[in-house]
């Protein structure tokens, strides 16, 4: 038999990823990938991981104990803490007001869990009132929503008061961060939050691979007192926590090299400082919106529960956004995203993370949209929009907060 036509040697174009991720990643992350293997077991590589867990309690604003990467991407965080909490039978409320809401109710289900859902309509957070009403009137032992919806941009405001309904009612809450961890604040200790999870690729700016979760001491205890057995042996956190633990009992292979990516990111968000990320993300950001205002289109996610990580915005009357997205990709290698489930083809979604959240990347962008967009027939103002966005990033004091562009 013939042995299969030989291909080149992979040579990615370059591409600009201002979607809602994956973002792009720092060459030194990239460079960090190229270290040489060590065995899951190995002594210098358990020092790798006490290293990994200490800088994931600082991103998370943690002190727990229980902090660790999940195998996998965020999915897979999400499905670990799901499927390690959930008994058959439990009681599940989960907030609805997007794509990834959906994914948890979901998973919950599937998990055996007896879940509820409170609704809001997609692009609108969950309000502090219908919460406490489901949470009285469902009683459950879960209660999960997640802080940044990527499929409407909406940042979900009052989770500490969330947090304090959900313990009133006895319940413990779980919080997707996938898309705001590391980028938008978020104070997993201080706003008294159970159980938390994340991705790499958003605002971490890490290849995906690996996914942070951080459990309390109550969550992790309630893991440690289940009596049954969870369905998914490769995602018992239970199992996991003697890896990651202590004990240090190989449970699968670590993906090493993500491990490594994952603490050189982390180490990049550290001497940053999370503070002053947070404030890049928010300044960049706005540099963004105000860009995008200028040009002529409408914000489609209210100023106040905008999310610096991802700004959605109106697809213009006339023009198709495939056409938009597909050649903003091809003629200047910037990649947004479109509308997800019930907003497909109504929305342009565009990021602002990590290593992309850079002011460059803006103003690039902004032009390229403009210029294509009016191509495309829209009604735009790109002078306007780029003199906007730069009014607004030239204004930032900090930029030296910006991390380098690698020639
Ligand atoms: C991206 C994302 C996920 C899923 O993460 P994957 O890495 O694609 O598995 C979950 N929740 C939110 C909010 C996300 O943005």
């Amino acid at each position: 038999m013939q042995g299969p036509p030989v291909v080149d040697e992979l040579q990615p174009p370059n591409r600009t990823l201002m979607g809602p991720g994956p973002s792009d990643v720092h060459p030194r992350v990239l460079g960090a990938m190229n270290k040489p293997l060590l065995g899951h077991l190995d002594t210098a590589f358990l020092e790798v991981m006490d290293e990994v867990q200490e800088l994931l309690r600082y991103v998370f604003q943690t002190s727990n104990e229980f902090t660790i990467p999940v195998s996998g991407t965020g999915s897979a965080a999400m499905e670990s803490v799901i499927t390690s909490l959930v008994s058959p039978g439990d009681v599940v409320l989960i907030a609805e007001n997007g794509y990834f809401g959906d994914r948890m109710a979901e998973m919950a289900a599937r998990a055996g869990g007896e879940v509820s859902r409170i609704s809001a309509p997609w692009g609108e957070p969950l309000d502090t009132g219908s919460a406490e009403r489901a949470l009285k009137q469902v009683d459950p032992d879960l209660f999960g929503f997640v802080h940044m919806e990527t499929s409407t941009g909406v940042l979900q405001p009052e989770v500490a008061t969330l947090t304090e309904l959900a313990h009133e009612a006895g319940a413990l809450t779980i919080i997707d961060t996938v898309a705001s961890l590391g980028g938008v604040e978020f104070r997993t200790d201080d706003w008294d939050v159970d159980v938390v999870y994340s991705g790499a690729q958003k605002c971490l700016s890490c290849p995906p691979g690996v996914s942070p979760v951080t459990l309390s001491d109550t969550a992790r205890d309630r893991l440690l007192d289940r009596t049954d057995t969870p369905r998914s042996w490769y995602l018992d956190l239970a199992l996991l926590a003697e890896y990651w633990g202590d004990e240090r009992t190989y449970h699968h292979t670590a993906p090493i090299s993500n491990v490594y990516a994952l603490r050189e990111s982390l180490r990049i968000v550290a001497e940053e400082g999370l503070e002053q990320r947070w404030e890049r993300h928010e300044r960049v950001a706005s540099g963004l919106q105000v860009g995008l205002e200028a040009l002529g289109l409408d914000l489609a996610t209210d100023e106040a529960h905008w999310s610096p990580s991802l700004t959605t915005v109106h697809v213009p009357d006339g023009v198709d956004p495939d056409t938009v997205i597909s050649r903003l990709l091809a003629e200047y290698g910037i990649e947004i995203a479109g509308g997800l489930g019930n907003l497909a083809g109504e929305i342009f979604r565009i990021g602002c993370m990590g290593y992309s959240a850079r002011s460059a990347n803006v103003l690039h962008l902004i032009s390229a949209l403009g210029q294509l967009l009016a191509d495309e027939g829209a009604k735009v103002d790109v002078d306007a929009g780029v003199a906007a966005a730069s009014g607004v990033l030239s204004d930032g004091s900090d930029q030296t907060h910006e991390p380098s562009v690698p020639m």
